[in-house]
């Protein structure tokens, strides 16, 4: 079974489209979400429309949360702050409840999905010390699930713990052994961090036991011109070229 995972869409509808048509024309079937469907960009209902139209597994992610009136923006810097009020201003009743309803965490086949860190979707998974920390707290889920997927860090990356022994891989695909655990950010759709302007996801296959990265082109031009249309700050537009 082969099952594509994808985080921080981050309402870039031609990203998210893009990334939909790569995953048809890979033939993937079955989609998962790690959160964070709006926020940034432009079009947060036209993406969350696809999430529920298309039934796509989801958990919240944290602008999810402050978007539909979850939670207070406190920790957000001005630019982002900015964007999710426009975002809860625009986003309609229908996709508020929808967002409202996603649960933070979902174990899902063999994978646990969350969005930044386990039991704490607002922490930044992005380091070996707090891999270790996910690590345990994986291990002690129900099921001890081996395959953990997460968001929130926008840069695509794998921690593997063999035997206690941490270690970490960056946007190569990976093998996965039954005896070791792994955490795994497939990247953003919608806003990459990583210096590669290019939407990206991964493909899962559970029965070749392995996980392939991927990068995908999409009208980076046509987000931008959205962004300004829409009065959001110039730097969410700027950024999207950049890839950072
Ligand atoms: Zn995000």
């Amino acid at each position: 079974m082969r099952t594509a995972v994808i985080s921080d869409i981050h309402a870039n509808l031609e990203a998210f489209e893009s990334v939909l048509d790569a995953i048809a024309d890979l033939g993937v079937g079955e989609i998962f979400c790690l959160g964070d469907i709006v926020g940034y960009n432009a079009n947060p209902n036209e993406c969350v429309d696809i999430i529920r139209d298309r039934n796509i597994a989801c958990v919240l992610g944290n602008h999810d949360a402050c978007a539909a009136g979850l939670e207070e923006p406190d920790s957000f810097n001005p630019v982002a702050w900015n964007a999710l009020l426009w975002t809860r201003e625009t986003l309609s009743g229908v996709n508020k409840s929808f967002l409202l309803q996603l649960p933070r965490e979902q174990a899902l086949r063999d994978c646990f999905l969350f969005h930044g860190s386990l039991h704490d979707t607002n922490r930044y998974l992005a380091d070996s010390y707090e891999a270790r920390r996910n690590f345990r707290l994986l291990e002690r889920l129900p099921g001890g699930p081996r395959i953990g997927f997460f968001g929130h860090t926008h840069v695509m990356i794998a921690f593997t713990d063999e035997r206690g022994v941490v270690t970490t891989d960056r946007s190569h695909d990976l093998r996965l052994s039954p005896e070791n655990r792994y955490l795994i950010n497939p990247g953003s759709v919608g806003q990459p961090r990583d210096g590669d302007p290019r939407a990206s996801f991964l493909v899962y296959d559970s029965d070749e036991r392995r996980i392939a990265f991927h990068r995908r082109v999409y009208d980076i031009r046509a987000s931008q011109d959205k962004i300004m249309r829409a009065r959001l700050p110039t730097r969410l537009a700027d950024r999207l070229a950049w890839g950072l």
